[in-house]
C-alpha cells in the first residue's frame, strides 16, 4: 500500500515512521510512505501557500491552487482505489472501522492543513473525505496523518509479526474481534510486589485461558468503555 502526505513541514515525518513495525514494514517493501512538500507546487519567489480569508478574519488559510496542482501531479489520472483524505477538525471521526475501510484502498493521499485551515474547495472538490482524529483542535494535520498511517499500516498483511494479531486487537470488529477492548495481558514475574497474575493463565489449559480472556475483555470494556458494548 502507498501513503502520500502533502505538508508544508516534510521534516515533521522524519520521526513517526522511523521506528518499530512501520519502519520494518517500510524496509521490507510492504508499504511505501511518500512525503510531498506542498511548496513544490508554488511558483512565486516566496513559495506562498497561504492567503488571508475572504470576509476578513484572524489568521491565514491554505490556498487551493498548490493543493490541487500537487494532487493532480501525484495522480494525473485518479483511480477509484486512490483516495484523498483531508485532515480537518471538522471531519468525520477516525476510528478502527474507518481504518479498515482505508485499508481497502491501494493508495491514500493525506492533506495536512495548517494555520486557520484549508480553502473549502479542497474539501468540496478534491477530497474523498474530511477526517478528524478527535474532538480537539491541533495546530496542523501532520499528527493526524501519522496516526492514520500508523493505524492502517498495522492492517496490511505481514506488517505485524503474527498475521492474525490485528484481528484480535481492541475495537476490531472484523475477523475474530467483536469491537471490544483487548483482554489484559501479563508477563513475568508471576508475582510482582505481591500482585499476582491470574492463576488460570499459568495452568496451560488453553480452553480455560480463552474463556478467561474473553470474560476479562468484556469486564474491562464494561468498566472503561461501556459505550462500546
Ligand atoms: N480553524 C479550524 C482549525 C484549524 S487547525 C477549526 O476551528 O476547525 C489547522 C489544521 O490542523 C487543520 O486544517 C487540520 O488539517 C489540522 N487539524 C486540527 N485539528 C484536527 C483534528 N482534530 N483532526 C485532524 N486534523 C486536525
Amino acid at each position: 500500500m502507498i501513503f502520500h502526505v502533502l505538508t508544508i513541514f516534510p521534516d515533521f515525518f522524519l520521526g513517526p515512521f522511523a521506528h518499530g513495525v512501520v519502519k520494518r514494514a517500510k524496509d521490507a517493501g510492504l508499504l511505501d510512505i511518500r512525503i510531498h512538500d506542498l511548496r513544490n507546487w508554488t511558483s512565486d519567489r516566496h513559495r506562498t501557500v497561504d492567503d488571508r480569508p475572504f470576509g476578513g478574519a484572524e489568521g491565514m488559510v491554505l490556498k487551493c491552487q498548490p493543493i490541487f496542482d500537487a494532487v493532480e501531479s501525484i495522480w494525473p489520472e485518479r483511480r477509484a482505489d486512490q483516495k484523498v483524505v483531508l485532515l480537518s477538525a471538522q471531519g468525520g471521526l477516525f476510528d478502527q472501522a474507518m481504518a479498515n475501510r482505508f485499508h481497502q484502498s491501494a493508495e491514500l493521499l493525506l492533506i495536512c492543513g495548517r494555520y486557520e485551515g484549508v480553502d473549502e474547495r479542497v474539501a468540496e472538490h478534491l477530497s474523498d473525505e474530511e477526517v478528524s482524529i478527535g474532538n480537539y483542535v491541533l495546530s496542523g494535520g501532520e499528527l493526524g496523518a501519522a496516526v492514520i498511517i500508523d493505524t492502517v499500516a498495522r492492517l496490511i498483511p505481514g506488517v505485524l509479526g503474527n498475521e492474525a494479531s490485528s484481528a484480535f486487537e481492541s475495537f476490531q470488529e472484523t475477523g475474530h474481534g467483536e469491537g471490544l477492548l483487548d483482554c489484559p495481558q501479563w508477563t513475568r514475574p508471576a508475582d510482582f510486589r505481591g500482585w499476582k497474575v491470574p492463576d488460570v493463565l499459568l495452568n496451560g489449559n488453553h480452553k480455560e485461558i480463552a474463556k478467561f480472556r474473553r470474560e476479562s475483555a468484556i469486564e474491562k470494556t464494561k468498566r472503561l468503555r461501556p459505550d462500546l458494548l
